[in-house]
């Protein structure tokens, strides 16, 4: 029987044969939550020309000068300026242009002086025919609400790097450089078997003995949270012709990943074991980790693989520490997981072994209240979804007093 091994030595094992997939370009609508594969350099400067942040009237700030409210300069309106339009002529000295948020500045105009600060009405929401003349009530900068051209970016800046992770603000400014397609990295494809003669489906009937697959759709749905692409297999059969079936018919989709659940246990119908070893080059690991000590990794026919145990809280465990940083290499996502601390309310045993322990977190003041969600059986998918994250018990440590801290893995936003 091998030694128990490290968690990090076998994740540092696995990271070190996974390769990040190519890039293919998509049209920009198609690369939401994707990964950047090239890096983004503006063609133009943004904003491309200088305009107005306000609605008013552009002027030349020096006929502002001596304007308040009780002696108000009077400026007459030579001009219109609408978004979209491009002034045909100069802002003549002790004039104003009528502007809207956006429009194109007037060449001469240094100022632009918001209608609420004039004695325009149509600041108030009335329809304003242009005037032949305005009065301005205070003096204005040189500059003021004013947005220059490229204040935001200047042509030939690089705006993104490869590796990021196309969110919304990111595509909208690719969208304003006016760049239709980008290069992403190819989402991998996760192939997900499972097998056992006790496994139905959801619209299969329960009968006495069987249970349904409930591996199948949790790992569906973490691959499809971690930027993958899942493709659930039919539920094999304990039998060696079904299983060597499953795996073959995995194989020809072309999977990047191949993730099987349950065979990995010593004892267990060693059927998924045998295929393992007959089709692919498979270690067995009995990793120093609860829950989840058996586990398979390794390739088959040159596609990573990995044997997860076939217990749910397992399965997703396992998933979460160990395919999770894997299947972030391979999509160029960032492999780091974050952590945080937080305090245990209740005292915790353990075996030694290192223990994700599935806890709810609450803050109170300053500190994070980490507390078991009860019943902790690896057989248990209540207590995942009870959890909002996982408190990290380090190996050789039998018992963790209440109030002590713990590095704890969170499974998603924490509520108040
Ligand atoms: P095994 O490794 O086949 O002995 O499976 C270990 C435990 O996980 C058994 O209780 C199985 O019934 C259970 N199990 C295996 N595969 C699945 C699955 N796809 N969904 C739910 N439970 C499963
Ligand atoms: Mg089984």
């Amino acid at each position: 029987m091998n030694p128990l091994l490290n968690v990090d030595a076998a994740l540092e094992n696995i990271l070190a044969d996974i390769k990040t997939l190519e890039a293919e370009t998509v049209s920009l609508p198609d690369s939401y939550n994707r990964v950047l594969a090239e890096d983004i350099i503006s063609p133009i400067d943004l904003p491309p020309f200088a305009n107005s942040a306000m609605d008013g009237y552009a002027i030349r700030h020096e006929d502002s000068a001596g304007a308040s409210q009780s002696k108000p300069a009077t400026l007459a309106v030579t001009m219109d300026i609408m978004a979209g339009s491009a002034p045909d002529k100069a802002l003549e000295a002790s004039s104003a242009a009528r502007i809207m948020t956006g429009a194109p500045i007037p060449q001469g105009a240094t100022a632009i002086i918001p209608v609420e600060d004039t004695d325009d009405d149509w600041g108030k929401g009335e329809d304003s025919p242009l005037r032949g003349e305005v009065r301005l009530f205070r003096r204005l900068r040189c500059g003021e609400n004013i947005r220059l051209a490229g204040e935001n970016i200047k042509a030939g800046e690089t705006i993104m790097t490869a590796g990021t992770v196309i969110g919304p603000a990111e595509i909208g400014m690719i969208a304003g450089i006016g760049h239709p397609r980008v290069a992403v990295i190819r989402q991998p494809k996760v192939a997900i078997l499972s097998s056992g003669d006790e496994l139905v489906d959801i619209y299969d009937e329960l009968t006495p003995g069987k249970i349904r697959d409930t591996n199948g759709y949790t790992l569906a749905g973490l691959i499809r949270g971690a930027g993958g692409v899942p493709i659930r297999l039919p539920i094999a059969k304990d039998r060696l012709d079904s299983v060597r079936a499953l795996y073959r018919r995995a194989l020809e989709i072309n999977p990047d990943l191949l993730i099987s659940t349950a065979g990995v246990s010593v004892g267990a119908a060693d059927l998924v074991r045998l295929v393992m070893e007959e089709l692919g080059e498979i270690d067995f690991w009995r990793i120093n980790m609860r829950p989840g000590k058996p586990l398979a990794y390794g390739t088959i026919q040159g596609v990573p693989f990995f044997g997860l145990p076939g217990n749910p809280v397992s399965t997703m465990v396992t998933f979460e520490v160990l395919v999770r940083p894997a299947l972030a290499k391979i999509a160029g996502r960032e492999a780091q997981r974050r952590s945080i601390m937080a305090t245990i309310a209740d005292d915790i045993r353990s075996d030694g072994r290192r223990t994700y322990a599935r806890v709810t977190l609450k803050r109170d003041g300053e500190r994070l209240i980490a507390r078991s969600t009860g019943i902790q059986s690896s057989g248990a998918l209540m207590s995942m979804v009870l959890a909002d994250g996982l408190a990290i018990v380090p190996e050789d440590r039998t018992f963790v007093p209440a109030g002590a801290e713990l590095e704890v893995i969170p499974l998603r936003p924490i509520s108040q």
